[in-house]
């Protein structure tokens, strides 16, 4: 194992950290506060826009349609880059800038021609949103307990059913929807099917977040809200296991998100407090201040190491679940007590939104829910380290 990085890489990294720094920090404020507003989501789009001229949205898709192919590890790499120097990594919790997001992935290996023409090359681009309703009311990590329905009637499916936190729910044009299309009980019976949100008989609801307007969540209800079969991806009742498919390596690429991030609240701690003094000195010469900088410093090491061994793994094509779910669980964690530190480390500034590491905290909290939760993730490495007989549901 050598994660010197290539030429290719360092090249990659090299325009990823210029971008973050000219593109996206100086805006991710403005969007945080203004998402929720057209100003915010222009803005956001002319940001994901510019990431697509430079290829950062189109890593991991088919090169016929206007993708990169890059391994799992460079992808890790832009978006721990993105983040370090962006601040947050992503400006609009539905769409990815740092290349394939779910379902655009799903749409590039279940679509049709038809599909994946009317879709990829937006979502590619930045200019098409694709958002996820896999969520319900009352289930999220048991997603095979959905009770929406799709029924058939002609060449149609009638959906009816509602969905929640659903990313992006305010800018996406369609939502993949995943729903009951057979009386089958659990995963079986499940279609994946792509709702455009003008749809008659969909009415969609927004959440205040935690995460603000970056992470925003909402829910939309479906009533006799009509599609063509033809919407739907893949075969009828696979829906489930295109699901699970997509989460794979992408577990561990959160975890790129959160090094990156931690990382750049690192750098900001480390600059502050060679020049804060108390009491007479600069406050990185206090014992329990340079521990802090000291233990943050390790733990972010070990977490970047796991990030890349798990993608690294990906890249190889050997087997990652066990890799990708350590990191999905416990990178979040850590780094969230890092940026937590480094907030400690500015004193009462620290805790205002003149600094950063408040939005961070924010950004990363998001990551021990969404996509499979911290505990769901500790569930699949006691799987696959005890066996498949020991998952604490069977
Ligand atoms: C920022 C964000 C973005 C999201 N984006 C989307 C999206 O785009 N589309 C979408 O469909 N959903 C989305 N979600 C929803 C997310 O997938 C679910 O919140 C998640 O799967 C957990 O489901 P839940 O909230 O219903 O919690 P529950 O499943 O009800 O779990 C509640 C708590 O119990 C724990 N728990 C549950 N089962 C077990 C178990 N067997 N053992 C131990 N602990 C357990 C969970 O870890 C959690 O802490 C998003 C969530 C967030 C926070």
């Amino acid at each position: 194992m050598d994660f010197t990085l290539t030429e290719e890489q360092e090249l990659l990294v090299g325009t990823a950290k210029e971008f973050a720094q000219k593109e996206l920090r100086p805006w991710v404020r403005f969007i945080d506060e203004k998402g929720d507003q057209q100003e915010g989501h222009d803005k956001a789009r002319e940001i994901y826009s510019k990431a697509s001229d430079l290829g950062f949205t189109r890593m991991g898709y088919p090169e016929e349609y206007g993708g990169v192919k890059v391994d799992p590890l460079t992808m890790g790499l832009i978006a721990e880059t993105l983040g370090r120097y962006g601040g947050v990594p992503k400006v609009e919790s539905g769409a990815s800038l740092f290349g394939a997001s779910g379902s655009g992935l799903i749409v590039a290996r279940a679509g049709t021609k038809e599909q994946k023409d009317a879709w990829l090359p937006g979502i590619i681009s930045g200019k098409k949103i694709l958002a996820i309703g896999s969520t319900e009311p009352h289930c999220g990590s048991d997603v095979s307990q959905i009770k929406t329905t799709a029924r058939r009637e002609g060449d149609e499916y009638v959906i009816d059913g509602e969905k929640q936190m659903v990313s992006g729910v305010r800018w996406a044009d369609a939502h993949l929807v995943y729903a009951r299309t057979s009386e089958d009980k659990g995963s079986r019976g499940i279609s994946a099917i792509i709702v455009e949100g003008d749809r008659p008989g969909l009415d969609k609801y927004q959440f205040k977040t935690f995460g603000g307007n970056i992470w925003e969540l909402g829910g939309i209800v479906y009533k006799d809200v009509r599609v063509p079969v033809s919407n739907r991806l893949g075969d009828e009742g696979k829906g489930f296991s295109l699901l699970m498919g997509m989460f794979d390596w992408m577990r561990a690429i959160a975890g790129a998100q959160c090094v990156g991030i931690a990382q750049g609240a690192l750098d900001e701690s480390i600059d502050y407090v060679k020049q804060r003094f108390a009491f007479g000195r600069p406050i990185g010469k206090w014992e329990g201040v340079q521990f802090r900088i000291s233990e943050a410093a390790t733990i972010l090491e070990a977490a970047r190491w796991l990030t890349y061994h798990g993608l690294w793994l990906a890249g190889q094509g050997r087997s990652h679940a066990k890799e990708a779910s350590m990191v999905k669980w416990w990178v979040p964690t850590v780094t969230f007590n890092i940026v937590n530190d480094c907030l400690q480390n500015r004193g009462a500034m620290g805790y205002t939104t003149e600094v950063l590491d408040e939005l961070r905290l924010r950004y990363i909290r998001a990551l021990w829910i969404a996509d499979g939760t911290i505990d769901i993730q500790r569930i699949i490495v006691g799987r696959e380290i005890l066996g498949k007989e020991f998952v604490p549901y069977r």
